[in-house]
């Protein structure tokens, strides 16, 4: 048996990736604290229980996408605009639901997209993907298809759940108007924020992994 095991290319990958995420987890960091500052000058917090009443007033214990009943163990705070660098939401009343494990993983295809093509937010991105704009292979337009096979009943669903996120952020309104002004600015930081993170971590791994002057060349193979 011949295993074919590409380990450079591996290594070369998981370099990537680990870079990424670390430059995503400042970003991360970048929009939490500006949703801090947010919350405190606008008087409100997410974490507050009359917060939490509201989404359940509205959505009751279903997911505000899909609707279907959410079991407490599979339940996750979903952010309406993704806290990341394209979609710059801010963990702000208005922006923060709870959804279903299944439709919070489906939705970041989107929200991992620079430029959105179905819609303006990620949010309504999602609830696009009725299954008659995209070409067939789209995934998002698939997990639709599987929860409502019927078009028609597909497409109203969709709709529904848009109207309901709607009405549950008009109470937020001022917070919403505020998140959409700074969009563009966060942006433009997060973007730098995350070149300069990548360009920080190659430029001093390179510098410490030569200032330790190992000597490689003992392991040079003379076998
Ligand atoms: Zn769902
Ligand atoms: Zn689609």
């Amino acid at each position: 048996m011949h295993l074919n095991f590409d380990s450079a290319g591996a290594l070369r990958k998981a370099t990537g990736r680990a870079k990424s995420d670390v430059a995503n987890k400042l970003v991360s960091m970048f929009l939490h604290e500006i949703s801090r500052r947010a919350c405190a000058a606008g008087g409100s917090v997410v974490s507050d229980s009359q917060y939490s009443s509201i989404v359940v007033k509205v959505f009751g214990h279903q997911c505000l996408y899909c609707s279907r009943d959410l079991e407490p163990d599979r339940a996750a705070v979903e952010h309406l605009d993704g806290m990341n660098r394209f979609r710059a939401g801010l963990h702000l009343p208005g922006n923060v639901a709870v959804s279903c494990r299944r439709c919070n993983s489906e939705k970041r295809r989107d929200d991992q997209r620079p430029r959105l093509v179905l819609a303006l937010s990620g949010w309504e991105s999602f609830l696009s993907h009725n299954g008659s704009r995209c070409d067939e292979k789209c995934k998002t337009c698939a997990y639709w298809v599987s929860i409502w096979p019927d078009l028609s009943t597909r497409t109203q669903e969709l709709v529904d759940a848009g109207d309901r996120i709607r009405s549950f952020r008009s109470p937020f309104a001022r917070f919403i108007r505020w998140s959409d002004a700074a969009r563009p600015a966060i942006q433009l930081r997060a973007e730098g924020l995350y070149r300069e993170c990548q360009n920080f971590a190659t430029i001093e791994i390179e510098k410490l992994t030569s200032e330790l002057s190992f000597d490689f060349a003992s392991l040079t193979s003379t076998e």
